[in-house]
């Protein structure tokens, strides 16, 4: 291994013990490759030498997926090259530690975007967003990061560097299902099956017109309703749909700087709000429809907050990120001492959203603990709630409601984990979702593809 680009140093070691998930791992030795042929060259000295590998982008998880107590942490950011962009075609080659904001950014001129947008955009990476299946509030319109994928390069864990790409066949008896399209292994692979080192991935154009709507409600069953109605009206067309409760409200008005005579927002305690966007090809979008539908579940039209164009849109996004963004500050004093913030990722079908977070709710109260703050993809069905644990016995308390909440989303046809992965902290729960065969099967394309279990140790298992 003394050949690699290796890193044993205690301070690089630690500065990649910690994601997003609060849960300190410090690894025995980073590497930080700049090459295919240096990821190449890591993973055939440590199939030979018997170490194991986590595969890192810029290590924003909230599972633990991109951390380990042991073995290599692989860095991908020194590879964040965009390798070309073919406009016509709307696609880009690119390398995985590239930022998906600074991706934005570089198509924008060409008036391409990538549409799988988590709110972390602009700190995550292609790859981690890959590895994750990520999704954000407009995969609403767009769908996860899944759709967006073309083909794939992987290092696989005997050293072989495969390129896999969609056949998109609209016929195919060839095989199970499950064979069909390998470029499926990998998105939301968690870094267990490969270390992607190149992604070509599907682009949209850029829409013409973009409008968000802040919009506030009495309360959060007005907002819900909201949300639910405008799923299926035929006068709006949403391209996304977030849900702020009350108290994640109050974190939005705070960061928007907002005082009580700026226009919209002006609202009375305990007032919730919906997010939406509408973006259009052809200009054309129908602020009044949004407004009489809003009206029609107690929103008031003097209080609601426009965002138009592209300055306005990005500070919406700003604003929407701040919410998980003081979540975690908040629970960064408690770190040291095992607490930490415990958010759930669960979904439900999103006619039952209003039902699940009520019952969420409901299970924190008889538990005699602070449901936390609710937010989130409400469109998809898919609250986050967020707890501030300060010790590792409040850890435990929280993991139980949150784990009798689960039992009830998966009973509605719910999933424990919509878009942050499952990762270490996640793992107990998903024999909640899935069968022992499925999780058989799951295994068994984890053996094929890694037998001796160099990738990412304890994700998903
Ligand atoms: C404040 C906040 C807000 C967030 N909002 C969202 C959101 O709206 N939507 C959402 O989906 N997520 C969200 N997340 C979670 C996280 O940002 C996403 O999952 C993101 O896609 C992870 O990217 P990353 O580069 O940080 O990956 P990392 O955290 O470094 O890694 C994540 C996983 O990907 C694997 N991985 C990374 N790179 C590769 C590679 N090249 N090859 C193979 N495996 C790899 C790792 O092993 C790990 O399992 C949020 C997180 C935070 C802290």
């Amino acid at each position: 291994m003394n050949a690699l680009p290796l890193e044993r140093d205690q301070a690089i070691r630690e500065s990649y013990a910690r994601d997003a998930s609060g849960l300190w791992l410090v690894p025995d030795a980073v590497a930080r490759p700049t090459s295919t042929d240096h990821v190449t060259e890591l993973v055939r000295a440590a199939a030979r030498d018997g170490f194991v590998i986590t595969p890192a982008g810029a290590q924003t998880s909230t599972t633990g997926a991109s951390i380990c107590d042991h073995g290599i942490v692989l860095s991908t950011r020194a590879m964040d090259k965009i390798i070309d962009i073919d406009v016509d075609a709307r696609r880009a080659r690119v390398q995985p530690g590239l930022v998906l904001g600074d991706l934005q950014r570089a198509l924008q001129p060409h008036g391409l975007f990538f549409a799988p947008d988590p709110t972390s955009d602009q700190e995550c990476t292609v790859g981690g967003a890959i590895a994750c299946n990520a999704s954000g509030p407009r995969t609403l319109q767009y769908g996860a990061t899944r759709a967006h994928v073309n083909a794939l390069t992987v290092v696989l864990a005997n050293g072989e560097n495969i390129s896999v790409r969609r056949q998109h066949l609209e016929k195919n008896t060839v095989g199970n299902r499950a064979i069909h399209e390998p470029v499926d292994w990998f998105v939301g692979s968690e870094g267990t099956l490969g270390v992607i080192v190149e992604a070509e991935l599907a682009l949209l154009p850029l829409p013409v017109r973009e409008i968000g709507l802040g919009i506030p409600f009495p309360d959060e069953s007005a907002a819900l309703a909201f949300i639910a109605a405008a799923r299926t009206s035929i006068n709006v067309a949403a391209r996304c749909l977030e849900y702020f409760d009350a108290a994640s409200f109050g974190i939005v008005r705070e960061q928007s700087g907002a005082s009580p005579s700026d226009a919209g927002w002006n609202v009375v305690d305990g007032a919730t709000m919906v997010y939406a966007e509408q973006a259009s090809q052809d200009d054309v979008i129908d602020l009044d429809a949004w407004i009489a539908l809003a009206e029609e579940f107690g929103a008031n039209d003097g209080d609601v907050r426009v965002f138009e164009g592209g300055a306005a849109i990005r500070e919406a996004r700003r604003l929407r990120h701040a919410v998980p963004s003081a979540m975690h500050e908040r629970a960064a004093p408690f770190l040291n001492s095992g607490g930490r913030r415990v958010s759930t990722d669960w979904a439900v079908p999103y006619a039952s959203a209003a039902r699940a977070v009520a019952m969420a709710r409901q299970h924190a109260k008889t538990a005699g603990i602070d449901p936390g703050i609710i937010y989130g993809h409400l469109g998809n069905g898919h609250p986050h709630q967020n707890f501030i644990a300060r010790s590792p016995a409040e850890v435990q308390m929280i993991e139980a409601v949150v784990e009798r909440t689960l039992r009830d989303v998966i009973a509605m046809g719910g999933t424990v984990a919509a878009e942050h992965g499952i990762g270490k902290i996640k793992s107990k729960w998903l024999p909640l979702q899935l069968s022992a065969q499925q999780i058989s099967v799951m295994r068994a394309v984890r053996q094929a593809l890694d037998p001796g279990g160099m990738f990412a140790p304890g994700n998903v298992e």
